[in-house]
């Protein structure tokens, strides 16, 4: 980019998109001083977040990592012991389980949802009992708001009596036959990060029907103080509430949330009925009784029948008209700090990290943008590229 003049401005890939009332719960909290470290807004965005995904509690966090460490340490994962995860997600699913000193073991994606393959889940449970103990818990993620395959997999943890933890930083407005995603498991977890369906800017959140864990994860994420006047601590504490500024922004956001999911689903929608003609250019559907909130538009493309069209071909016209698209998520079994783990799986993951591609999607793409991406996606796939 630094050797050649942009004269376009840049499409990114997932924008913030912020509503008009994000200003005036930040400016109550100026107002009021409450600007740390908890307080009403706090109080008012786990309210939101309950009601809306069902959830019974809700601790709003200083991120979803941060959601996901606590989710392993309330499960009592420890050094030594091992955490089944998703191979094909973002490095965050699975970096908590190293933060405890603990073992991740890698399960393949299945090809309807690309989301954990509840048989490769059921061999890797067998295969670790059978090698001397079973993993502490299970984390499936929602990759890009396609729900995993939660009966499948609810059915193997209960069997195993492995707990699960699940991933839905990437699938807020998502439901599996009406109920959202992150509610389901022992515990849920979010993401408000800037690139997520809505953001605070930064942050994350716990979910569970369990009102001790969630009350746990709000000692924890305080430095652990027991009840005294003084500082005492008897447990190993951290820093990872979410503060009433940023969960300011968290309760705007949350009045826009249907209509997020709305225009995400409608930017799947314009995409695949432009690319339809295009042979070895396809979408993923949606499977029966699954509500993807569409995160982020993701194409495969097969150089075999698109005349060689690869997903790096479409990604490299985009990139030089300054647009924003990425390879999906590099499977983790495949990244070098977690390589040398245990992987369960027959290389789906692999298959569709070598051919897919996110396209911009953010929920303010608009229809000038939208045609700039198009026009660069025809140029190459018409050979014009
Ligand atoms: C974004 C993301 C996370 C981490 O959330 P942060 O709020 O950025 O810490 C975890 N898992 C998945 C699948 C994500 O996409």
């Amino acid at each position: 980019m630094s050797t050649s003049v942009q004269t376009s401005t840049r499409i990114y890939l997932s924008p913030p998109h912020l509503g008009d009332a994000e200003r005036t719960f930040v400016a109550e909290a100026f107002d009021s001083n409450w600007i740390a470290p908890l307080g009403p807004n706090v109080d008012g965005f786990e309210r939101d977040l309950q009601v809306y995904t069902g959830a019974a509690h809700a601790a709003a966090l200083s991120s979803g990592t941060a959601a996901l460490h606590l989710a392993l340490i309330l499960l009592g994962v420890k050094t030594g012991d091992e955490v089944v995860c998703s191979s094909f997600t973002f490095s965050a699913s699975a970096n908590p389980i190293l933060y405890e000193g603990a073992t991740p073991v890698f399960v393949d994606s299945e090809a309807d949802t690309w989301n954990i393959d509840p048989g490769a889940l059921s061999d890797a449970l067998e295969d670790r009992q059978k090698k001397g103990k079973l993993p502490k818990a299970v984390i499936a993620v929602h990759l890009y708001g396609m729900p995993a395959k939660m009966v499948e997999i609810m059915d193997i943890c209960g069997h195993y009596g492995v707990p699960l933890i699940e991933d839905a930083a990437e699938a807020l407005g998502s439901t599996y036959h009406g109920k959202a995603m992150g509610t389901f498991g022992a515990l849920g977890i979010l993401s408000f990060n800037g690139n997520k369906i809505i953001t605070t800017s930064g942050g994350g959140a716990l979910i569970s029907d369990d009102a001790d864990w969630i009350q746990k994860s709000r000692f924890l994420a305080t430095q652990a103080r027991d009840p005294a006047p003084h500082y005492q601590h008897s447990q190993v504490g951290y820093n990872y509430r979410l503060s009433n500024v940023s969960a300011g922004i968290g309760r705007g956001q949350m009045q826009v949330l249907d209509d997020r999911v709305a225009a995400r689903r409608a930017n799947t929608e314009r995409y695949s009925a432009f690319l339809a003609p295009y042979e070895g250019v396809t979408f993923q559907a949606e499977p029966d009784g699954m509500f993807s909130n569409r995160w982020l538009s993701t194409i495969l493309v097969d150089p075999g029948r698109t005349g060689g069209v690869t997903r790096e071909d479409l990604r490299l016209a985009l990139d030089a008209d300054n647009i924003e698209a990425r390879p999906l998520w590099k499977p983790l079994h495949l990244q070098p700090i977690f390589a040398a783990y245990p992987y369960y799986g027959d290389g789906l993951s692999e298959r569709l990290f070598d051919r897919g591609l996110c396209l911009p999607s953010g929920s303010n793409l608009s229809d000038e943008e939208f045609s700039r991406v198009t026009r660069v996606l025809k140029g190459v796939l018409e050979g014009r590229g």
